[in-house]
């Protein structure tokens, strides 16, 4: 869908619409079907409150905001066509937001490492592959690597280039799009939903709150990330007792920690994450970072942006369960075991957590209609961000396919 496929205005077949969980995908979904002319309730108790990261629940406020599309190791399937559509609709979406005032600040270019010769050859498969796609990824040689400044994990011993993926602040996309929803008519909640169930009188839902008040809708999208997992095992009991709610094995959540450090470099090495990649096949320079750097699946991202110009965000640990654990920390701020002097000289200027729901027994993300007008979009537990767009994208799809 173009950017200016997303708006239209309310029409006798536009629907209600209630949406639990104001993260990234719940707000993407919101959004979306608050510009398609649908009556869009979102519902969080993080609403209203000032996004940040130091206080976040939710992964989304959590979030690095690394977009990888295109390095993903695999090249079809439903993860894949994802991906690349969620991609897509990011630039999109960015044009029309932007058009309306509210720009994402977007950083292209993304350099994943090899750690050994197999991780090596896993990486030129990927590029063959890629390239017979159309995909604009390159081979990065460990002289071109050794050639920058500052120093890359000095085990590294090649990489990918991918100049489509990249980086959006998740703070600002968040904002963006609540902003831009409002704008369109959106009416948000701030407020915690204790109870799902299907609507006493006519066809669709209705939410309980925590203040006790009862919401109804004709659809109902359940984007509530780990806090999923409580409403759904409500369902799951009235499924048993006979009152509608989706047939097969429950359904389960489980939660996944990841931890992040904003760190403050040195100057000169600022200066040098910060630059875009100037030409490699030419310059005398030296070149700097392309973009973000992943190394052990930990992301580098340069913040040239915020305050003070010298910063680097580092992230994210995978730990499962709720409690943070300083071995991961510790392992996140050596990169493994991996940094460079530089890197181990920055300083921690902030360190933050979030939780993020995986799917037990079910690959991750988790898009289904669970009954008539529920439908859920959970179980983002990596790369939602990424994928918030086309995840946003199959929620509208549904809703309007209907009759
Ligand atoms: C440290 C860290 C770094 C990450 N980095 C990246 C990255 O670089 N790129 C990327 O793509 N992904 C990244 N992720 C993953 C990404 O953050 C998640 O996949 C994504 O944020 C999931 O979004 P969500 O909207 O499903 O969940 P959440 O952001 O968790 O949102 C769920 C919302 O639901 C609300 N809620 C919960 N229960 C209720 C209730 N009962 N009633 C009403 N509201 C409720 C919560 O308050 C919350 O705001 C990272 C995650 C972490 C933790």
């Amino acid at each position: 869908m173009s950017a200016s496929g997303t708006d239209r205005s309310p029409t006798p077949s536009s629907r209600t619409v209630i949406v639990v969980g104001g993260g990234i995908v719940g707000l993407s979904c919101a959004w979306l079907l608050q510009r398609r002319g649908h009556r869009v309730l979102l519902i969080d108790p993080v609403l209203g409150s000032e996004s940040s990261q130091d206080t976040a629940t939710g992964a989304s406020r959590a979030a690095l905001g690394v977009l990888m599309g295109q390095v993903f190791h695999r090249s079809h399937g439903r993860g894949w066509q994802l991906r690349q559509r969620s991609l897509e609709l990011w630039k999109s979406w960015n044009q029309s937001l932007a058009s309306r005032g509210r720009p994402i600040a977007h950083r292209s270019g993304l350099l994943l490492l090899a750690q050994d010769g197999p991780d090596l050859e896993r990486q030129q498969t990927l590029l063959a592959d890629r390239q017979r796609l159309g995909l604009p990824l390159s081979a990065w040689s460990l002289d071109q690597l050794n050639a920058m400044a500052p120093p890359l994990p000095a085990q590294a011993v090649g990489g990918l280039f991918s100049p489509e993926d990249g980086q959006i602040d998740p703070l600002q996309a968040l904002e963006a799009l609540h902003s831009d929803a409002a704008a369109a008519g959106l009416t948000s909640l701030s407020e915690s939903v204790t109870n799902l169930e299907p609507r006493r009188r006519g066809i669709g839902w209705q939410v309980r709150l925590q203040d006790g008040r009862v919401l109804e809708a004709e659809w109902l999208v359940l984007a509530a990330g780990i806090g999923s997992q409580s409403l759904l095992a409500g369902l799951e009991g009235q499924r048993e007792s006979g009152s509608g709610g989706r047939a097969g094995p429950p359904l389960r959540l489980e939660p996944v920690l990841g931890q992040a450090l904003e760190l403050e470099v040195e100057a000169s090495v600022a200066q040098a994450i910060g630059q875009a990649a100037p030409d490699h096949n030419g310059s005398d320079a030296t070149p700097g970072w392309p973009g973000v750097v992943v190394w052990h699946g930990l992301c580098l991202v340069p913040r040239p942006d915020l305050p003070g110009g010298r910063r680097l965000w580092l992230g994210s640990s995978l730990e499962p369960g709720s409690e943070p654990s300083p071995e991961a920390l510790q392992g996140l701020r050596t990169l493994a075991g991996a940094a460079p002097d530089w890197l181990l000289r920055a300083r921690v200027v902030r360190q933050w957590q979030g939780l993020r729901p995986r799917p037990v027994g079910r690959p991750a993300p988790l898009l289904e209609c669970l009954a008539p007008g529920l439908l859920l979009a959970s179980g983002h537990y990596r790369n939602g961000v990424l994928l918030a767009p086309a995840s946003a994208e199959w929620v509208m799809q549904q809703v309007e396919a209907s009759p």
